[in-house]
């Protein structure tokens, strides 16, 4: 094999990045060229106000007790939070909702579960909508939670990608946002800004990368962009991608999952600060997830997802801004106007040209992709990112876990050919 790198790593975000850190501690030569002016990709931290971190992407360390990013932050000195399964207020018409509605709620998302279950347990393809009861009046409720943990809406994806997830009902979040803690840990990994690569080639018995500022050989490549970016044709490979893997990406395809803050001024004090709350104006409307003053933290911090994310996202910024503070005041009375300020960040990943969405999803009946997505082309082209995690695609420590897979690979690959 010829090449002057054993391995080109396309993209620095987790996946990158471990990829990188894999590759040094093996001994392979690398280069990691990204996109954009930053490292971190879908993990991503900035200051909404000196102080005030907040994370535009990434932010719970899911599966916790799994996840390799709890010894690094502790490595790094990153404080986080130990929370379990998600327990919310439910504000509803501007009262915070009586038990027994609370039951109500509790009980649809249990009949969920069993539903799921026994679909799973049949082998069956079928939506999560397929198999849930759809008319219920808590069905915005639980529609809206499954499209912020998914990206997309409760028909878009299969209950089988679902039951593949490893779920240990632990979702820490990083107090000083999982995007700075992700930049901090891959500080010392040399990465090429600014280049994004248009075309990948195999050539001789080693592949040639082309980026704006030039072509690299190398022995391998390691792909590590979303599975949008990979069906946008935006990256160019010669000779074609075969059809299941342009398959695969297409079945796996990412939604939307945003997330909007509004820094407070002269913090409130009061029962619903600090609090994770969902309100609901009405029973069939879009509910919304608040957190006021997380952490003690001064800000308002909300999350949309899938075809309502999306929609929101494309009406541009001030109105995610005015969304959110409509719901604030219907939810904890017009006094919070004063607390509001013009201090926000929205995120707007579907438009992102550098991930196209938020994370992935399988088409109902096609989890399986995710290993066919992984899969390397000729021990040459190599394949890595949170979409190619079987049991956990969509988050952070997927993708990371996903690099090291790949590296092994492209380690099996160079060291049998010298
Ligand atoms: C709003 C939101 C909330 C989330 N919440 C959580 C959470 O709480 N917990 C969790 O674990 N996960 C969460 N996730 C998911 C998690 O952030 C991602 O799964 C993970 O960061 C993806 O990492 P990756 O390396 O696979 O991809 P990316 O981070 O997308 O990295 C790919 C990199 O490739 C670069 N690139 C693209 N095109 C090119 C090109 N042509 N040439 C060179 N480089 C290119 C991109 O700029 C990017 O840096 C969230 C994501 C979002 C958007």
């Amino acid at each position: 094999m010829s090449g002057d790198v054993d391995v080109v790593i396309v993209g620095a975000g987790a996946a990158g990045l471990s990829a990188a850190k894999e590759a040094a501690q093996k001994g392979l030569s690398f280069v990691v060229v990204e996109a954009s002016h930053r490292i971190g990709g879908r993990a991503y931290t900035e200051e909404l106000a000196p102080g005030q971190p907040f994370d535009l992407g990434c932010h719970w360390m899911h599966s916790a007790s799994l996840n390799p990013f709890v010894a690094i932050a502790d490595q790094h000195g990153f404080a986080y939070r130990k929370d379990g399964s998600w327990d919310h207020d439910i504000w509803h018409r501007g009262a915070l909702l009586g038990e027994e509605q609370r039951q109500a709620v509790r009980a649809l998302g249990e009949a969920d579960e069993q539903a799921i279950a026994k679909v799973i347990a049949e082998g069956r393809n079928d939506s999560i909508a397929d198999v849930v009861d759809l008319d219920s009046p808590w069905r915005p409720y639980h529609a809206y939670w499954f499209s912020l943990s998914t990206s997309v809406d409760i028909d878009q994806t299969g209950v089988l990608d679902i039951a593949a997830y490893n779920d240990t009902d632990e979702n820490w979040p990083v107090i000083k946002g999982y995007g700075a803690l992700v930049a901090a840990w891959a500080s010392d990994v040399p990465v090429t800004l600014n280049s994004p690569v248009e075309r990948i080639r195999l050539k001789g018995d080693g592949v040639e990368v082309v980026t704006k500022g030039g072509t690299i050989s190398g022995r391998t490549v390691l792909v590590t962009v979303s599975t949008n970016i990979l069906s946008s044709g935006a990256i160019i490979f010669e000779p074609g991608l075969p059809d299941s893997k342009q398959a695969a990406a297409l079945e796996l395809p990412l939604g939307v999952h945003n997330r909007i803050a509004i820094l407070l001024k002269d913090m409130p004090a009061g029962d619903m600060m600090g609090q994770s709350s969902t309100v609901m104006l009405e029973e069939d409307e879009i509910p919304l997830a608040i957190e006021l003053g997380p952490y003690g933290l001064s800000h308002a911090v909300a999350v949309t997802g899938g075809r309502f994310g999306s929609w929101l996202e494309r009406q541009g910024q001030q109105a995610s801004v005015d969304y959110l503070s409509e719901r604030i005041l219907a939810a904890f009375g017009n006094d919070m106007a004063k607390h509001l300020t013009d201090r926000v960040i929205v995120t707007a990943w579907e438009g992102d040209p550098w991930t196209l969405g938020s994370y992935s999803a399988a088409l109902p009946g096609s989890h399986q992709q995710r290993a066919v997505l992984g899969q390397p082309i000729e021990n040459r082209i190599f394949f890595a990112g949170e979409a190619t995690s079987t049991d956990f695609y969509s988050t952070c420590h997927g993708a990371y876990l996903s690099g090291i897979r790949a590296i092994e690979q492209v380690a099996g690959t160079v060291r049998s050919a010298i």
